[in-house]
């Protein structure tokens, strides 16, 4: 896991939530709680030294090509068919970069004028606007093959056609704005360590955290309270509640049992937004052979000869995509290592759904082979997660954020929701903090506590928080 900032200008990332939290658990944790802090150590995004492994092609010489020397070679080098151009990605850069220049003068208004185009799906804001207009002479199925070429290096199979436009434009905004010069963090030990910081303050302000509770329903009473029901180790349990906040993926509230006078517009939005399943395929290695030269170790040669230290390799290959660890610098190659070795989403995810763990290793191993050249276990795949229900991160369909994302902010019969769905951030652990403190800032303010809300508001922790509420007027 990795969160981008933009050196020098908080004011500019939309992750400074994230950063701000860590600051301010770190402040909390720091006398009582030490072990809790939350380190920030520099995460390796992209490398050069990557490799680069598409339609079967490798380099003249014989060699397995890098990036760096991928972004360089004719496509025809690359195994693409003649009707796409050279510079068939900048070309998908020119097309959302206007939207880019909008959200970086004014977020909120950036996305207002972005929202018009919400009835497109990226595909078809490509051909129908964008390559109509610059690549005039082109034959109509010249287009498709443009796009599947883009989409295949952007994004992944098939998110063009499914996902909408504008889901496409906020995503790679958050990602990695294009108009500045994007730096990494990713948190020491493992991510988890954010929300285990939290558990010095719950547990000094006595909240009652059940673990294993499996909520299956909320039930609206004649008082206007909550009762919330849940299993726990095989036992029913109810409890009523003033307010109910629902931070739960909405695979899984699907199943829940809500009440019935829950608005038309939440019902649907619960009922129809769209999510992204992604998978991982970690290996464990004895050695890290990939961080040495190939030349040292006898695995395929590249067109660098070095070895790869953090970035990833793209490839149409099954495993998609192999993230190199930034865990190990300092650590001698020569010690062992886990290798991210597949990391793909949505229908490149789906392929390796009805195979077993032991499969999706044998799986991963072959692909690795032939990028890599040598062999020596952990398989996450989230469909198969009952917490997530098939629904591990949002990504909005066409026309989903301009009639579902208000729809799914607006609390209703006492019960606030929140989570990265709930965020035009979606899909990032900003959209979840985001949501945190939209919903705080709901029940402030029904409660007439708007000095408190205003109080908090203007605290170090909210300095960048904009919840771009303006942008829907459902909410
Ligand atoms: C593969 C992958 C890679 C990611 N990479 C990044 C990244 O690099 N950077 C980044 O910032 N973000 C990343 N994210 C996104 C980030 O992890 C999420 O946005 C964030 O965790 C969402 O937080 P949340 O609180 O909304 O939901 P979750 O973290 O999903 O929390 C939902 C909670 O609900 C609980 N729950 C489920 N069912 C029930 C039930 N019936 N009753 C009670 N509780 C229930 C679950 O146990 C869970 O604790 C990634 C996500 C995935 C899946």
């Amino acid at each position: 896991m990795k969160v981008p900032y933009i050196k020098d200008r908080p004011d500019l990332s939309q992750h400074q939530l994230v950063f701000d939290t860590i600051d301010y658990l770190n402040k909390y944790n720091k006398k009582d709680d030490p072990n809790r802090e939350v380190k920030l150590i520099p995460y390796i995004f992209s490398n050069p030294n990557a490799l680069y492994y598409f339609n079967n092609k490798k380099a003249p010489s014989g060699e397995i090509m890098t990036r760096n020397y991928s972004e360089n070679a004719a496509v025809k080098q690359l195994g693409l068919p003649d009707a796409i151009p050279d510079n068939y990605l900048d070309l998908f850069n020119d097309a959302l970069q206007p939207f880019f220049d909008e959200l970086d003068k004014n977020f909120t208004n950036g996305l207002i004028y972005l929202k018009r185009y919400d009835h497109h799906s990226t595909y078809s804001y490509l051909r129908e606007v964008f390559l109509l207009k610059v690549l005039p002479s082109k034959k109509p199925q010249d287009y498709d093959i443009i796009i599947s070429a883009m989409e295949e290096q952007e994004l992944g199979t098939g998110v063009f056609r499914h996902y909408s436009f504008v889901s496409t434009v906020i995503e790679i905004h958050t990602f990695s704005d294009p108009n500045y010069d994007i730096s990494w963090n990713t948190i020491d030990k493992g991510m988890q360590r954010l929300p285990n910081a939290f558990l010095p303050m719950i547990k000094k302000e006595n909240i009652n955290l059940k673990y294993n509770s499996e909520v299956y329903k909320l039930e609206k009473r004649n008082d206007g309270k909550i009762e919330v029901f849940w299993k726990n180790n095989g036992n029913m349990v109810s409890e009523i509640f003033d307010r109910v906040i629902v931070a739960v993926p909405l695979g899984v509230v699907r199943h829940w049992d809500l009440p019935l006078t829950l608005s038309y517009g939440k019902r649907s939005a619960i009922r129809e937004m769209d999510y992204v399943l992604p998978e991982k395929i970690f290996l464990q290695f004895k050695s890290r052979f990939w961080e040495k030269p190939p030349s040292e170790t006898g695995a395929n040669p590249t067109t660098s000869d070095v070895g790869i230290v953090g970035g990833s390799s793209f490839t149409d290959l099954t495993i998609r995509t192999i993230v190199y660890p930034s865990y190990y610098v300092n650590i001698s190659a020569d010690k062992p290592g886990i290798l991210l070795v597949s990391y793909s989403w949505s229908r490149d995810a789906l392929v390796f759904g009805q195979f077993s763990e032991e499969e999706r290793f044998e799986l991963a191993l072959k692909d690795l082979a032939t990028i890599h050249g040598k062999e020596n276990n952990k398989a996450k795949y989230w469909p198969a997660d009952r917490t997530v229900g098939g629904s591990a991160y949002a990504y909005y369909g066409v026309g989903q954020i301009e009639t579902l994302l208000g729809a799914m902010m607006r609390p209703e019969e006492s019960i606030h929701w929140c989570g990265e769905h709930t965020d035009i951030h979606f899909g990032w652990t900003v959209g979840a903090l985001n949501s945190a403190i939209r919903v705080v800032r709901e029940i402030l303010l029904d409660n007439l506590m708007s000095d408190k809300w205003f109080e908090f508001k203007n605290s170090r922790l909210l300095k960048y928080w904009n919840g771009n509420l303006e942008a829907f007027e459902d909410h």
